[in-house]
């Protein structure tokens, strides 16, 4: 078996990847080995639509069946790729299959965190990654009556919302003295952690854990000062591992993610990586070397990829943008806000409508939008052009954040 393209993890970069190369007209054969039993679908609402039953399976698939069908992209599903022969151009699945490629593309994403601690493995100790992950969850949380989610990030928090919306009882735990901590300001942490506070979810900071109590499944959390909360269900949402095992195993240089340069070429020859497991060179995170979790940014280095099979490479350079669902509340990111040095607040939190902008030395590097997307699409273009501007204009609600940009930047836009 061998194929012009093996793209490996069928999820948003894998699919993308397939889809860019066939919408550009590539004629080379192209296979994708996926993990999961399913043809690629959209994470995200795995944690909100799909988790509150809101949304079916299928409206979540990324293409029907018959896309991929006609396209005459091979789906090798349920398959691990435990090895890479990078000499050989071979990769080896885990029931023994030999697949040949002329170009490798690991897009693999990665495993949820899970919890080393006493009883960090017992059942009812639930990671949220897959299908199979959410529907686990969906089905223990029908009959629970307390819910314990750790980790105060956008999946425990969203996972918290569903639930508490549901009627059930939440007791959320977080590490650190506040929620989002890795990713926004502490402005916006501390709206999130009354948010939820207001819909009943017992938000806990500071919080260190020390086992999972139960014997053949989990039934409490045991906090290091003696506490024990009960729980049926307990939810981990403490961010992932890069399943980057096999490229490592290659030679492949990496360690918190596989490395790649601006056209998400590993150190191997033939063999790019992008997505979640991707540990690229960021110029909004003013050139460190990161790796970022969204879909974004998995579409987008997709697409790198996808032009650099075609022949006409062009770096990766793509501003970071995300979303999250709580409540009745849309949360609008770009940018990276790591390392600011103001926050400045534009409109009234209490009015649930409202954007921190985010500068460092004077440049706007990112901005926070709840249900304010005009906020959101002009901030963008804010964020790309580095915008310098006096503090009480991009405070000023009455004044449009584009036209804060030099006339000839706004044309352009
Ligand atoms: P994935 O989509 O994870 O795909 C990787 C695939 O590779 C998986 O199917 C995996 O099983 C498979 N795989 C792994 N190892 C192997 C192997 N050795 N062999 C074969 N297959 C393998 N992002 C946003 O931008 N906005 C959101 O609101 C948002 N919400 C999220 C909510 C949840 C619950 C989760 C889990 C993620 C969310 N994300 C969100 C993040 C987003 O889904 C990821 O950034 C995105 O899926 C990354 O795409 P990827 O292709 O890198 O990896």
């Amino acid at each position: 078996m061998k194929f012009d393209v093996v793209i490996v993890g069928a999820g948003h970069g894998g699919a993308q990847v397939a889809v860019m190369l066939r919408t550009q007209k590539f004629e080379g054969s192209i296979a994708i080995v996926g993990e999961e039993p399913e043809l690629p679908y959209e994470r995200p609402p795995l944690s909100k639509e799909y988790f509150a039953g809101e949304k079916e399976f299928e409206r979540i698939q990324l293409r029907p069946a018959k896309y991929w069908d006609e396209r005459e992209v091979t789906m090798l599903l349920g398959e691990r790729v435990v090895s890479v022969d990078p000499v050989g151009h071979i990769v080896t699945t885990d029931d023994g299959k030999a697949i040949g490629y002329g170009k490798l593309v690991w897009a693999t994403g990665g495993r949820p965190r899970m919890l080393s601690i006493p009883g960090g493995d017992l059942p009812g100790v639930q990671g949220v990654r897959t299908r199979a992950d959410a529907d686990a969850m969906k089905a223990a949380s029908e009959s629970a009556r307390q819910i314990v989610v750790i980790g105060g990030g956008y999946i425990g928090l969203e996972a918290a919302a569903v639930l508490t919306k549901a009627g059930k009882k939440v007791v959320l735990l977080e590490a650190l003295d506040r929620v989002l901590a890795r990713v926004a300001g502490v402005e916006l942490s501390r709206f999130y952690e009354k948010e939820h506070r207001d819909h009943g979810v017992d938000l806990r900071l500071g919080v260190c854990i020390d086992a999972i109590e139960g014997e053949s499944r989990a039934t409490g959390v045991q906090l290091s000062n003696g506490e024990v909360i009960p729980a049926d269900l307990v939810i981990v949402g403490i961010g992932i591992v890069p399943a980057v095992e096999p490229l490592l195993a290659a030679g492949a240089e990496g360690g918190n993610g596989v490395l790649v340069d601006r056209f998400c070429k590993t150190s191997l020859p033939n063999i790019y990586a992008i997505g979640d497991c991707a540990a690229h060179e960021n110029a909004f995170a003013e050139g460190a070397t990161i790796r970022l979790e969204s879909v974004q940014n998995a579409n987008d280095q997709a697409n790198v990829v996808a032009k650099g099979i075609l022949g006409y490479e062009s770096p990766y350079h793509a501003i970071p943008w995300f979303w999250s669902n709580q409540y009745d509340l849309k949360l609008q990111t770009a940018g990276l806000s790591t390392g600011h040095d103001q926050a400045v607040l534009r409109g009234d939190p209490a009015a649930r409508s409202f954007s921190i902008v985010y500068l460092k030395a004077g440049r706007v590097i990112a901005i926070d939008c709840v249900n304010a997307t005009k906020d959101y699409v002009q901030g963008r273009m804010i964020v790309t052009a580095g915008l310098v501007a006096p503090f009480e204009k991009i405070a000023d609600t009455e004044i449009s954040l584009k036209t804060l940009l030099p006339h000839e930047t706004q044309r352009a836009e």
